[in-house]
């Protein structure tokens, strides 16, 4: 097997200390759903998915019918995979057969799903996600009674297992006015639900914020993504966390992942010589710098170009120069020792050093998610202690 120029570690240790973590935080009742779109956030739904199974989750959350397949083959536990976005038509087939669950926000899914569960003899098991104020999917308040009305009337094809919605930035207390409406209309829909003779066993609302702070959204299920990786979802629900606690400082979630590389190559460089393309540095003093094998097509910001760090023998080295597509310089005049073929920390910790995820948010204005979210495919992913 050839090697790829960096690799991804993934803590079960961390993990599971998340898991129950969040299952302290919202009782012993509700089902942990864990959300693993977009290649569980990155950190690879074929590793991944096992691993959390293995810290006892049974249900999981995708973006698509096609992420519900990937975690179908990485399942190794009769798993619940649950599609919260797009689902084709064509897809519909494979979806019912292998009771993947779906959310509905349209009729007109509610009925491609009616006509194609009836032409398998099978039952299509739907979740209704309501619009309650976000604005994004949701089926809309108008057309909710034809839609039950649809569902008691196909109730051999339909299963209704579900009724949801998400909230539209319940992280930031500056929405905490939208998000408190969003919960009150929620409840008054859910009202109607049952007053026209349907019983939903799983109601569910809360993400990793809600699920974290808000104890009024838990209910039946909570459909965790970001928390789970060891990821706050703002600084905001960590304040909550210490306030409801009475705790000055805390860390019960832990960073599942770590990201890791080798120096390719080790050069000295002369006072007043250019680091790399162009002449965004410019070298202040006779330097060492060490040239790493990746870049921005490797998912490593073009933006920390000049401003990262990454950890080499227990010490920080500093970016210098431009992030290149493959290719980028650190500067490790201070780490004597260095050879090339060293570790590299890109993300994660060495002897008493650490370069986490929110450093590179801090950097370059990116959100913790979209970091992670976008770590190629490509690169290898393996589970550790
Ligand atoms: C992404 C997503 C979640 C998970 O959100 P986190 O804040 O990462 O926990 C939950 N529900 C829906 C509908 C989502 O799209």
């Amino acid at each position: 097997m050839v090697r790829h120029s960096s690799r991804i570690e993934l803590s079960q240790s961390a993990l599971k200390q998340n898991i129950n973590f969040i299952r302290k935080k919202i009782g012993p009742d509700a089902i942990i759903s864990s959300v693993v779109k977009a290649n569980a956030f990155g950190h690879g739904i074929g590793t991944f998915v096992p691993m959390a199974e293995k810290a006892g989750v049974r249900h999981f959350s995708v973006a698509s019918s096609y992420e519900a397949w990937q975690v179908s083959r990485a399942c190794t536990q009769d798993s619940i995979i649950m599609i919260m976005g797009i689902l084709y038509d064509e897809d519909l087939e494979w979806v019912i057969k292998n009771k993947v669950e779906f959310f509905v926000f349209d009729l007109a899914r509610l009925k491609k799903a009616k006509e194609t569960a009836e032409k398998l003899g099978m039952k299509a098991i739907v979740h209704l996600e309501v619009e309650t104020g976000g604005n994004r999917t949701g089926l809309v308040e108008s057309k909710l009674p034809e839609a039950l009305e649809y569902l008691r009337n196909h109730s051999g094809t339909l299963q209704l297992k579900g009724f949801c919605t998400h909230y539209a930035g319940i992280e930031s207390l500056s929405n905490q006015f939208r998000t408190q409406k969003q919960l009150q209309k929620f409840n008054e829909l859910y009202k109607q639900v049952t007053d026209s003779g349907l019983q939903p066993t799983l109601r569910h609302t809360a993400c990793s914020a809600a699920a974290l702070a808000f104890p009024e959204t838990v209910m039946d299920l909570v459909r965790v993504g970001t928390a789970q990786y060891g990821m706050w979802p703002s600084p905001d629900i960590y304040n909550l966390h210490l306030q409801q606690t009475g705790k000055k400082q805390d860390s019960p979630l832990k960073r599942v992942l770590t990201w890791k590389t080798d120096v390719m190559h080790i050069k000295r460089i002369r006072e007043g010589e250019f680091v790399g393309y162009g002449t965004s540095y410019q070298a202040p003093y006779d330097m060492k710098i060490a040239v790493l094998p990746l870049g921005y097509s490797n998912g490593y910001p073009r933006t920390l170009s000049n401003r990262g760090e990454v950890i080499i023998r227990g010490k920080k080295a500093p970016i210098v120069g431009l992030i290149n597509m493959n290719v980028f310089m650190v500067d490790v005049s201070s780490i004597e020792d260095i050879t090339s073929g060293d570790e590299v920390i890109l993300i994660g910790r060495q002897m008493n050093h650490v370069i986490t995820i929110r450093s590179f948010s801090e950097f370059t204005n990116a959100i913790n998610n979209e970091l992670v979210s976008r770590l190629p495919d490509a690169i290898p992913r393996v589970a550790v202690k």
